[in-house]
């Protein structure tokens, strides 16, 4: 699976394609994700014109293992046996999100006004399949100001009785901002081809959101593009669409001073006012996915991406994030540990891991431990996780629980949840001022979380990145807050 994207500046030196990719024009590097590898290199990298390559390598039994590939109806031998190794994908946006996230985000370091800049680039993609063929794929990329040339891949002849393949080489030509092309790359990709093969789940609206603010709403497509990403749940790409109006209505209101107020779209914004309880009631989220679940995804989908399959999950309670954990084979080593007693005698009842084939059973350990004091059990971890603990703690008492987790047990990466207390506001049967839970000892807003995390992140040699748990509200963000916190060394 190959993409490359061509820099043909004139009067510059093309290579500042590497400063904004952040990639060197003369080194190949390597990134290791869940479900293969990823090589960057430059198969042309002059003064008039430089080529950045990516070069996907998907393991297909990783992927399986990581239950990426899996989908239902699938045989079982076709989790195995498909073309997805060979094929652009969603594990490409994937990829894209990881390798090439600054670019994405709009940053360069060295040359900040090159981020901002229209360069005429052209990408290509070796192998894509498109479900509608050419026209949906000019239909797409054509009102974003692309030119483009497809060419549909022959099958084999041997298979020819079967008919056309649904694969094409495709070259984009535009002249754009990288930060753009890579967004619009990111959600369209797995929109051509219709499938995503990892879990859809209430945070892939905030993604397509993040990727796609600044225009998928004037795209004339943007319910078929909405309804793809999102693996056709309508009423998710409904709500994503409207949460995209609200957004726009928002900027235009601050834009001109006053709006006028009473719009279509404040209507829509005040239908989707996005309280808990009506996420609850969205029928997009018809499986009734709680807070709770919404967050367990999150966790286990930020587990994935960051490649941690050997996981402590600290205060782990009755057990809800382990259940998820032991029953997914990506995870190799699970430990969960909690200084309640009753807690983990729930957890192991409810885990019926006496019930489990040993295969299963072993590869998961429950721990009696508190996070106040070093513990010797909890170093060489691929990741920790804390959900909703730390708000348990007494404040004084913050400061071991910090030394324990982040000075000695020292894992690869720590996934911190806990609650926004400014989102309280939408908990219309939460008195003001009160807590959402009676054993909290504190709820924090986003500025406090996030200046608690940035101090860690000095103290221990850690980098952090924050992620909405939940739907967020444009004001008063998500009911959750998460903080991935990345060792240095
Ligand atoms: N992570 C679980 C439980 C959250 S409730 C979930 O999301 O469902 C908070 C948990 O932290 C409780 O189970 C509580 O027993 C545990 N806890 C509180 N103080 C602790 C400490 N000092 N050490 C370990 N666990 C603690």
């Amino acid at each position: 699976m190959l993409l490359t994207i061509e820099n043909t500046r004139k009067g510059e030196d093309a290579r500042e394609l590497g400063y904004l990719l952040q990639k060197h024009p003369d080194r190949l590097q390597s990134f290791e994700l869940a479900f293969g590898q990823c090589h960057i290199f430059y198969p042309e990298a002059s003064k008039e014109r430089c080529r950045a390559a990516l070069l996907l390598e998907i393991d297909p039994v990783k992927l399986v293992r990581g239950s990426g590939g899996k989908s239902k109806g699938d045989a079982p031998l076709a989790q195995y046996v498909n073309d997805r190794p060979y094929v652009a994908s969603s594990l490409m946006s994937v990829a894209l999100g990881k390798v090439f996230r600054s670019a994405m985000n709009g940053q360069c370091k060295d040359m900040p006004e090159l981020a901002e800049t229209a360069l005429p680039l052209t990408i290509e993609l070796s192998a894509v399949p498109v479900k509608g063929g050419e026209p949906f794929l000019r239909g797409v990329f054509e009102p974003l100001g692309y030119e483009v040339e497809a060419e549909r891949l022959p099958l084999d002849e041997r298979f020819s009785a079967w008919g056309e393949s649904r694969l094409y080489q495709i070259r984009l030509k535009t002249e754009a901002k990288l930060k753009d092309v890579l967004n619009h790359l990111y959600v369209l990709i797995p929109v051509l081809d219709r499938e995503k093969h990892y879990y859809v789940g209430a945070e892939e609206i905030e993604k397509l959101l993040r990727r796609s603010e600044q225009w998928l709403k004037g795209h004339p497509l943007s319910q078929v593009i909405a309804t793809r990403y999102l693996r056709n749940k309508k009423s998710l790409a409904t709500l994503a669409l409207e949460r995209l109006a609200e957004n726009e209505s928002d900027k235009q209101n601050g834009e001109e001073g006053e709006g006028e107020g009473g719009t279509a779209n404040d209507a829509t914004a005040q239908n989707t006012a996005v309280s808990e309880k009506s996420v609850g009631q969205e029928e997009a989220l018809e499986k009734k996915i709680s807070l709770n679940e919404v967050r367990m995804d999150t966790v286990v989908e930020k587990l994935k991406a960051i490649g941690a399959r050997r996981v402590a999950d600290l205060g782990c309670g009755e057990g809800k994030l382990l259940s998820r954990l032991v029953h997914d084979f990506f995870f190799q080593d699970i430990v969960g540990m909690d200084v309640s007693i009753r807690s983990l005698e729930i957890a192991e009842r409810r885990l019926k891991l006496d019930r489990m084939p040993e295969r299963k059973a072993q590869r998961l350990k429950l721990l009696h431990g508190s996070l106040m004091y070093r513990d010797g059990r909890l170093t060489n971890w691929d990741a920790a996780t804390c959900i909703e603990v730390i708000e348990h703690l007494d404040v004084p008492r913050l400061n071991a629980f910090e030394k324990v987790v982040f000075g000695q047990a020292r894992p690869s990466h720590v996934l911190i949840t806990t609650p926004n207390r400014e989102y309280n506001k939408l908990f219309e049967s939460l008195e003001e001022g009160r807590f959402r839970h009676s054993d909290h000892r504190f709820e924090w807003s986003r500025a406090e979380f996030q200046s608690w995390s940035q101090e860690i992140c000095e103290r221990f040699g850690y980098s952090v990145d924050y992620f909405d748990v939940g739907t967020a509200d444009p004001e008063l963000g998500p009911p959750t807050q998460m903080g991935v916190f990345s060792r240095g060394d």
